[in-house]
């Protein structure tokens, strides 16, 4: 992790975050609507015209940036459970165009989604269609489904690959011939096209253009097999952002004319829509935007070794710690001096270590550090629920404008019996 000390001290648009931070309180994560939007319109400058964009909750399902982002730069919603939904629906599209995604979807689960007025799903095997129709059953219209194909193909750059191999992703693309068709033409279910989604955080140019090209084909492929017009072909995403580090935006410009010339060959009418394209994206529309402001609350020696205690723990940002993303920490310093510290968060746990090493002035109880790019996968990606401290605030703020502070609670309510209808 990279603590950006003193250097980056302001928003982009000059906003104290120590300001910030002495007037909502702290830990916060600041949210800067400017970042967002730069960074979605350039990654819609790099997709093929026309492409829709998929915002995914779950690297960020803050209320403020997800109607900012659905509603403000027109991106759709892709969610994967109740509680993305109901965020989702404050949006102004409403549900028509969300896409419910998800390897596990219950029954309880799809039902909510559809009484709530999703009609995309994207089924990831024979069982969940089966589940999809009976609880359309109950329905009057039929719902749009893509299918979700693990193709098997070979590839790599992406920090964790989420199709091909042994991954649990989709439906393996030589079972689709055999996938019981007929809920399909009970009338209950539309296959509607396909949703593929194969990495995830490719920062070469190079690896992400030769898998989304592989995604076309495949996309051609399942379409010819199951022998109907698809009306949406979702190629994927695996746009990369930096984690807790303040780089530059990384960019694809070769991607849009290999896509365009690809499609032109798998879809001749995809310019007019037919199908509609699209990709989807969480770390890389959001990961940049947000800077976690922490307060110093000790600078202390213990047998020679330096530890600056700070108030947001593993609690707040060990964002997907137990999925490799974060741990082991490798802190990249950039040093306005000092001497070497271990910042360590305020929990009673050894574990408790947000970075190590990292060169800092001698600093003053109260004084603030900020993490920069933690937008992605930060604070609703950690153990929020070790040791029922309150939540950190969530700011969202547009350059040098504040609009919003807020925080979500956690709180414990009874539970009728109900067996499975109280699940998902
Ligand atoms: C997680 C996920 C995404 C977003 O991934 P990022 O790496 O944040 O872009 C998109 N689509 C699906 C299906 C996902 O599961």
């Amino acid at each position: 992790m990279w603590f950006t000390y003193v250097l980056r001290m302001h928003s982009s648009g000059g906003l104290s975050f120590v300001h910030l931070g002495e007037r909502f309180g702290s830990p916060q994560f600041v949210y800067d609507l400017a970042v967002i939007r730069s960074d979605v319109s350039a990654l819609r400058s790099e997709l093929p015209d026309g492409a829709g964009i998929y915002y995914s909750l779950k690297a960020n399902p803050n209320p403020g940036i997800t109607k900012f982002v659905v509603d403000d730069l027109g991106c759709d919603a892709e969610v994967s459970s109740q509680g993305e939904v109901d965020i989702a629906a404050q949006c102004r599209p409403g549900l028509a165009r969300m896409l419910y995604t998800g390897p596990g979807k219950t029954e309880c689960e799809l039902r909510f989604a559809l009484e709530s007025g999703v009609s995309i799903f994207s089924i990831e095997s024979a069982a969940e269609l089966d589940r999809l129709s009976a609880v359309t059953g109950h329905n009057k219209r039929p719902v749009k489904c893509l299918l979700r194909v693990n193709a098997a193909v070979e590839g790599g750059g992406a920090s964790f690959r989420m199709m091909g191999g042994s991954g649990q992703f989709g439906i393996d693309e030589h079972n689709i011939g055999a996938l019981g068709m007929h809920q399909v033409f009970d009338g209950n279910v539309e296959v509607a096209g396909v949703h593929l989604y194969s990495v995830s955080n490719v920062a070469s140019e190079e690896k992400l253009t030769a898998e989304l090209l592989k995604s076309v084909k495949l996309a051609e492929r399942i379409e010819r097999a199951i022998g109907t017009r698809f009306e949406f072909v979702g190629l994927g995403g695996g746009f990369a952002a930096p984690y807790a580090t303040s780089e530059k935006r990384i960019g694809y410009r070769g991607l849009k004319s290999a896509l365009e010339y690809a499609l032109d060959q798998a879809f001749p009418d995809w310019r007019m829509g037919q199908p509609r394209v699209f990709f989807e994206s969480g770390r890389h529309l959001v990961g940049r935007s947000g800077t976690l402001v922490t307060r110093v609350l000790a600078d202390k020696r213990i047998r020679g070794q330096r530890f600056v205690v700070v108030d947001a723990g593993v609690n707040v940002i060990g964002g997907m710690g137990a999925l490799g993303r974060t741990l082991p920490i490798r802190p990249q310093i950039e040093s306005p001096g000092g001497e070497p510290a271990t910042v360590v968060g305020p929990l009673c746990t050894p574990l408790d270590v947000l970075a190590r090493k990292v060169f800092l002035p001698s600093l003053q109880a109260g004084s603030y550090l900020t993490i920069p790019a933690v937008g992605a996968y930060g604070l609703t990606a950690s153990v929020l629920g070790f040791t029922s401290r309150p939540q950190p605030v969530e700011t969202v703020v547009d350059g040098d404008k504040i609009l919003e502070a807020t925080k979500f609670e956690i709180r414990r309510v009874p539970v009728d019996s109900g067996g499975l209808a109280q699940t998902g």
